[in-house]
């Protein structure tokens, strides 16, 4: 056996593997021209978004530049564009293999701001908004939640929405976490109707006065991102009102699919684990042997692909379920709760493997492990996305 050379320690350090990640060949499922269209994708990923992302997720900065590029490649609208389920998730997993922030903001762009506005907005919304959008020339900002109520978001929202004589809406509150919301051109905002004390979702261009973003700095994950506290005291025209978002369940069927699509950063972000782990193990040397030759070593890359594996399988099933009309808010949350639960183990199994290296946010590992710890939060969190499929398992509700 020939023994790779030692690499050195050296910052920004990229730790590729030839091998191809997608351990069940899911690929092989895709129409000749999808799986093309994935081979770029993969290419533009693992070639310019992972080098291009380390030095921006230490700085918190958003590297707009590739967001533009991957405009080029379709990655705005594969939710909207005809492409198969399956196809979008492996794109997503694609992504998240290579910067999870990334892969976190083209989904959502995707699924809650593209496809929200595809599905519930007017044929005005669509010509006014979608080319920017799809394009990912322009991006939009996903605003739910506020700064007292998370988890209970349903019951609790108070952002108000006043329709005055004159037709338009007053809305005010504020909210929090918002992905994207320094940067965004528009928001999509929901409000509560003081009139009928329901929830529905407006679009408010972000150059709106009254408008205001403030960046959350100082994240341990996602710190491409630029979430935001976001406060609001606007006018919009009474054309602002998405006519398919009256209410909350509106809301609740985009977040059943982007449930489903965290299931697939759990799939690329594991993807990059075993990347990173795989190749640090093979090239380091101690007691003048490479790490990939010692037993707990590997056990615990095999640990990791087998999480992996998992995941994978269980993502290409509900995608099939997905084309069939069959993904339930029951399958979408058990699928987001149980694959960041295995991906945060991949991720201490992965970044255990580099020792000290291991928690430098310089290397790779550190920084998948950071922002896995945030998808296990956000698009409900852990124990709220399992506390649904309990209701499910038992007819009785432990949260509401
Ligand atoms: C990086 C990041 C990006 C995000 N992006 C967006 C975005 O773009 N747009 C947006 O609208 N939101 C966004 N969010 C918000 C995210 O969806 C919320 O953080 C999430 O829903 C949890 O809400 P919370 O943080 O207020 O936690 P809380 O609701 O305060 O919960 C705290 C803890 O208590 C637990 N808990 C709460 N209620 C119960 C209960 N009844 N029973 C048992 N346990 C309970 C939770 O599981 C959690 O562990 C983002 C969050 C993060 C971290």
């Amino acid at each position: 056996m020939t023994t790779p050379p030692a690499l050195a320690a050296a910052p920004h350090q990229l730790h590729t593997s030839p091998e191809h990640p997608d351990l069940l060949e899911l690929a092989r499922h895709l129409q000749p021209a999808e799986r093309q269209r994935l081979q770029q994708i993969e290419e533009f990923a693992q070639g310019r978004i992972r080098p291009e992302s380390i030095e921006p997720w230490n700085q918190e900065e958003l590297p707009r530049h590739l967001l533009e590029e991957a405009g080029e490649l379709g990655l705005g609208e594969v939710f909207v564009d005809g492409s198969s389920h399956l196809f979008q998730g492996l794109a997503h997993a694609a992504l998240a293999r290579a910067d999870v922030s990334i892969s976190a903001v083209v989904g959502i762009h995707n699924e809650l701001i593209v496809g929200t506005i595809d599905s519930l907005g007017s044929e005005q919304h669509k010509r006014e908004w979608l080319p920017g959008l799809r394009s990912l020339r322009q991006l939009g900002a996903f605003c739910l939640t506020e700064p007292e109520h998370g988890s209970d978001v349903a019951g609790g929202l108070t952002t108000s929405a006043t329709q005055q004589a004159d037709g338009q809406w007053h809305i005010q509150g504020a909210k929090r976490w918002i992905g994207l919301g320094t940067v965004a051109d528009v928001a999509l905002v929901w409000a509560r109707d003081t009139a009928d004390a329901q929830i529905k979702g407006f679009l408010v261009p972000t150059s709106t006065p009254g408008y205001q973003a403030q960046k959350i700095s100082q994240k341990t994950g996602l710190r491409i991102m630029q979430n935001a506290d976001i406060t609001l005291d606007v006018l919009v025209p009474e054309t602002a009102l998405m006519p398919g978002a009256s209410s909350f369940a509106a809301a609740g069927e985009g977040l059943r699919g982007s449930r489903a699509w965290v299931g697939w950063q759990a799939v690329g972000a594991q993807q990059a684990l075993l990347d990173i782990s795989r190749s640090y193990a093979r090239s380091r040397q101690q007691f003048g042997k490479p790490l990939a030759s010692f037993q707990m070593i590997q056990t615990a890359l095999a640990k990791v692909a087998g999480n992996l594996a998992v995941s994978t399988a269980l993502m290409g099933e509900l995608s099939r379920l997905q084309s069939e009309e069959k993904l339930t808010m029951m399958r979408a949350s058990l699928a987001k709760a149980t694959l960041t639960r295995l991906a945060r183990e991949s991720a201490a199994l992965a970044r255990e493997t580099l020792g000290g290296n291991g928690i430098l946010s310089t290397h790779e590992a550190a920084k998948v492990a950071g922002d896995i710890e945030a998808i296990y939060t956000y698009e409900g969190s852990h124990g709220i996305n399992l506390l649904i499929a309990g209701r499910d398992l038992t007819g009785v509700s432990a949260f509401v």
